[in-house]
């Protein structure tokens, strides 16, 4: 394939070539050396631009060349806590869902089982899912910060937070929620994180944002 600088992991670029994509899409190309470089990133780009591929590709080839990592306790004796290594927060169940299926396509025999929460939907099942395994949380910011309320899911062991069409959450009313998960006392800080923010525009809430949950972040524009 032509996803070949910086390397890929080897399973993932299988799964890459079962998808049948051939050539990274621009932002592709641009994001994923960023994000092996370890840097924080604000891009802007439209739906349909393979941005999904752009935050996944490169978390997920990090991901499985490092392997779990310990998480810091088991819950408690009534309830499985989960302590996803990535997160990525997305305005609608449509979104959401379509992130998680191409998580799903991509995390194909590998140690990260990704899962998926919204709102409209009963939380009991989506918190029996999780309790199969919950490397990779895809979420809504309201059933996020309600699975947070309830204990379980904690934000201690995040290493990438991914923010996906951060302008439609904005216009949604998720600013408050967003800014009590990203800036709450369990999310590991900026700095010991790695942050991604997709948006289709950059108004000034929006640089607001980056400014406050990134950390020297290449900006970029595809
Ligand atoms: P997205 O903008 O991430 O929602 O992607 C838009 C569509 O393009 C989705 O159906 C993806 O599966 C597809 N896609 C993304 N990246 C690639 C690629 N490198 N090659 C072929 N199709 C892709």
């Amino acid at each position: 394939t032509e996803f070949t600088s910086p390397p890929l992991d080897e399973l993932l670029l299988e799964n890459i070539q079962l998808a049948r994509f051939t050539k990274p899409t621009p932002v592709q190309k641009y994001s994923i050396p960023i994000v092996a470089a370890g840097r924080d990133l604000m891009a802007c780009a439209q739906t349909g631009s393979g941005k999904t591929g752009g935050f996944l590709f490169p978390v997920l080839s990090e991901s499985f060349k490092t392997g779990p990592t310990a998480t810091h306790d088991q819950g408690s004796y009534y309830q499985k806590k989960a302590f996803p290594t990535a997160v990525v927060m997305a305005p609608t169940r449509e979104l959401a869902t379509q992130i998680f299926d191409e998580a799903k396509k991509f995390c194909y025999r590998s140690w990260v089982q990704p899962c998926v929460a919204y709102g409209g939907a009963p939380i009991g099942n989506q918190m029996r899912e999780m309790d199969r395994g919950c490397d990779l949380l895809v979420a809504t910011p309201g059933r996020l910060s309600d699975l947070i309320d309830r204990g379980k899911i904690s934000l201690s062991n995040v290493k990438y937070l991914v923010l996906d069409e951060a302008d439609r959450m904005l216009d949604m009313g998720f600013e408050p929620q967003i800014r009590a998960i990203v800036e709450g006392a369990d999310m590991t800080p900026v700095g010991e994180r790695q942050t991604l923010m997709f948006s289709a525009t950059f108004p000034a809430d929006i640089q607001h944002l980056a400014r406050d949950f990134l950390a020297d972040y290449i900006f970029l524009s595809v």
